[in-house]
């Protein structure tokens, strides 16, 4: 896969972007520089790979706006190592993200389709460390839990409690909360076996998270 000067360089410029959009943790934006964006789009939206915009993948999904994934990242306050699940694959650029932040990846996804896609791509472009599973994010990953962090990347009607459950305590989710085609991000610290913190920041835009409906 190819990575020209001219890729590095409209990636440079959009760190500089997301910068200016108040992002500042220096790891984040460094994992944003190092992971090509444009290898996770269809070549047709090549040239829009740096743009920060969200642009169509396979099977009526979406690839997040560079901005949301790296405010999302940074709201996770990844330390190295830490276990990270995540709701929703689809390119697989997240994913990505959050392992060359630092972080030891499991993600899940319910499309078949781009589940077996990026089973293949990742570990082609080096990201075979990234635990990938076809299955429903409402359930979580019971088996490989609990998780240090959990960052959902659809839009949520509500918390799961499967996936509060499998945070540690002192364990944070990041995840889009709202019905229709805008969610609240909350992040929602485990402060003990029952108790939680949520904290609510901006209004953003993303696919549903969708219950009991694996697809093919
Ligand atoms: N993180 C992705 C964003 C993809 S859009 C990226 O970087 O490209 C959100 C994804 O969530 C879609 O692929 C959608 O199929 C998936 N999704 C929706 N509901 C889900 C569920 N219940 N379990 C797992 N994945 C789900």
């Amino acid at each position: 896969m190819l990575d020209t000067y001219r890729h590095k360089g409209l990636r440079k410029k959009l760190v500089e972007a997301i910068r200016l959009k108040g992002v500042t943790d220096e790891n984040v934006l460094s994992a944003i520089e190092k992971v090509p964006r444009h290898w996770f789009m269809d070549s047709s939206f090549l040239e829009f790979a740096y743009e920060d915009k969200a642009f169509p993948i396979a099977a009526g999904q979406t690839i997040s706006q560079p901005y949301t994934v790296a405010y999302m990242t940074e709201l996770l306050e990844l330390k190295k190592g830490d276990k990270v699940l995540e709701i929703g694959t689809g390119s697989g650029y997240q994913a990505c993200v959050l392992s060359a932040a630092g972080a030891k990846v499991f993600t899940i996804e319910r499309h078949k389709t781009l589940h077996e896609k990026s089973k293949i791509f990742l570990p082609a472009i080096g990201f075979g460390t990234i635990k990938q599973f076809y299955g429903d994010g409402y359930k979580g990953l019971p088996t490989y839990g609990p998780f240090d962090k959990i960052i959902v990347t659809c839009g949520a009607p509500y918390i799961p409690e499967n996936l509060v459950a499998q945070l540690k305590i002192g364990g944070k989710m990041v995840i889009p909360v709202g019905e229709g085609n805008t969610q609240v991000m909350q992040s929602v610290i485990r402060l003990s076996e029952t108790q939680t913190d949520i904290i609510d920041h901006g209004l953003f835009r993303f696919v549903p998270m969708l219950e009991n409906r694996n697809e093919k």
